[in-house]
């Protein structure tokens, strides 16, 4: 397959230096053949000048006359040929070599005025050496514009084989992954408690929601559009998260509050096309972040809608994150470093922020006053 698309790469690079090659040569070919014309156009108003000149002097047969304006001729290295019509030459000038010429009638005589070859084409000559040098200068440019294109494409084609590979590897390294580690936890089960049963229950649940995260955030990259939309009232849905989290917030010292934000939507307008499961996953991240890492005591989650996005926003007033860490939060696995004794993966906030891509939007962080987080979750209304 590679090396098929070379052979092609090959062919095409081949096929556009001919037709470029084909190109130029016609380009030179209609240059010369140009000159030529040209000269022909100049020699014939020379021959019938010529002939006007000699009109009187063959008339009365004055040679000297005639010599005289050959002479004249020559010294333009023009040959000039008088010929009868009833055949015969009457005059030709001593020049050897081959010419172009060019004839005009004079009573009973043609009269014709000629010029060497070489002569006729020295503009051509003359022209050709810088000709030949921008038009190679031409096809090498193009030819290193081609082939960095070409190796663009390349490496583009290869790095999109590396990340599907990577997203498959990873698809079904979390997904092997969970098997042992439900066997685990279910002999765990059978063991009596002890401390080293709840250690072990722990770190294999902490394995086991990293493997779930990982083998989530493969598949909704790999999912494209395989959205389940369906019609959802979004206000359910920040009250289920809501219902969900209470107590854990509770324990945490934090209040969920609920009610601001959505009583400005119109009632109406609470009914949005989206993939229900999937938003709620990604607000729940959310809302899990401001319970374990914020440190704050009121969480605030709100909804609203301009003309064509659906906005959902869930703010803190704890610590906030740092200006200099604000770029990579939403890498996979990024964690910022005082987070580090609290539980997480560092994979919510990519699983959130690419939820909220299929949905044709982007997750975003806003610093709050005089300390907290929002981040903001947009959707573009279908
Ligand atoms: P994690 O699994 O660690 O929660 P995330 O991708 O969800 O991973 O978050 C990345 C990091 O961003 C977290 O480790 C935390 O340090 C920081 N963070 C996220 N939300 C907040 C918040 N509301 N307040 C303070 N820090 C936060």
């Amino acid at each position: 397959m590679k090396s098929g698309r070379g052979v092609w790469g090959l062919i095409a690079t081949v096929a556009a230096f001919v037709g470029l090659l084909v190109v130029f040569g016609l380009t030179i070919f209609a240059f010369r053949a140009n000159v030529e014309r040209w000269a022909r156009r100049d020699l014939l108003t020379q021959a019938e000048l010529t002939a006007e000149n000699l009109r009187e002097p063959l008339a009365t047969e004055d040679y000297r006359r005639l010599g005289e304006i050959a002479r004249q001729l020559a010294e333009k290295e023009m040959m000039l040929r008088v010929r009868s019509t009833r055949g015969g030459w009457i005059f030709k000038s001593d020049y050897r070599g081959r010419t172009v010429e060019e004839s005009a009638p004079c009573g009973e005589f043609t009269v014709s005025v000629g010029l060497s070859t070489s002569r006729v084409h020295k503009p051509f000559y003359d022209a050709l050496g810088g000709f030949v040098l921008s038009a190679l200068v031409g096809v090498l440019a193009m030819g290193v514009v081609f082939f960095t294109f070409y190796r663009q494409w390349v490496r583009i084609n290869e790095l999109n084989r590396l990340e599907r590979f990577r997203r498959d590897f990873i698809a079904d390294f979390s997904h092997e992954l969970k098997t042992p580690l439900t066997g685990i936890l279910g002999a765990v089960d059978l063991l009596s408690d002890s401390v080293l049963t709840a250690l072990i229950r722990k770190e294999a649940t902490r394995l086991n929601e990293l493997a779930t995260s990982m083998l989530e955030l493969a598949r909704l990259e790999r999912a494209g559009n395989g959205l389940k939309l369906e019609m959802a009232n979004i206000e359910d849905i920040l009250l289920e998260v809501r219902t969900r989290f209470m107590s854990v917030a509770e324990s945490n010292g934090i209040a969920i509050d609920c009610a601001n934000g959505l009583e400005l939507a119109p009632a109406m307008d609470k009914w949005v096309l989206l993939d229900r499961e999937q938003i709620a996953r990604a607000v729940s991240n959310l809302v899990e972040n401001a319970i374990l890492h914020s440190g704050g005591t009121r969480l605030t989650l709100a909804a609203q809608f301009d003309d064509k996005e659906l906005l959902i926003s869930v703010a803190d007033d704890g610590v906030g994150i740092p200006a200099t860490e604000r770029k990579r939060i939403f890498e996979r696995f990024y964690r910022v470093e005082r987070s580090r004794t609290t539980p997480g993966s560092g994979l919510g906030l990519a699983i959130a922020r690419s939820i909220a891509r299929l949905h044709g939007g982007d997750l975003t962080y806003v610093p709050v006053e005089p300390h907290g987080s929002r981040f903001l979750l947009s959707l573009t209304i279908r």
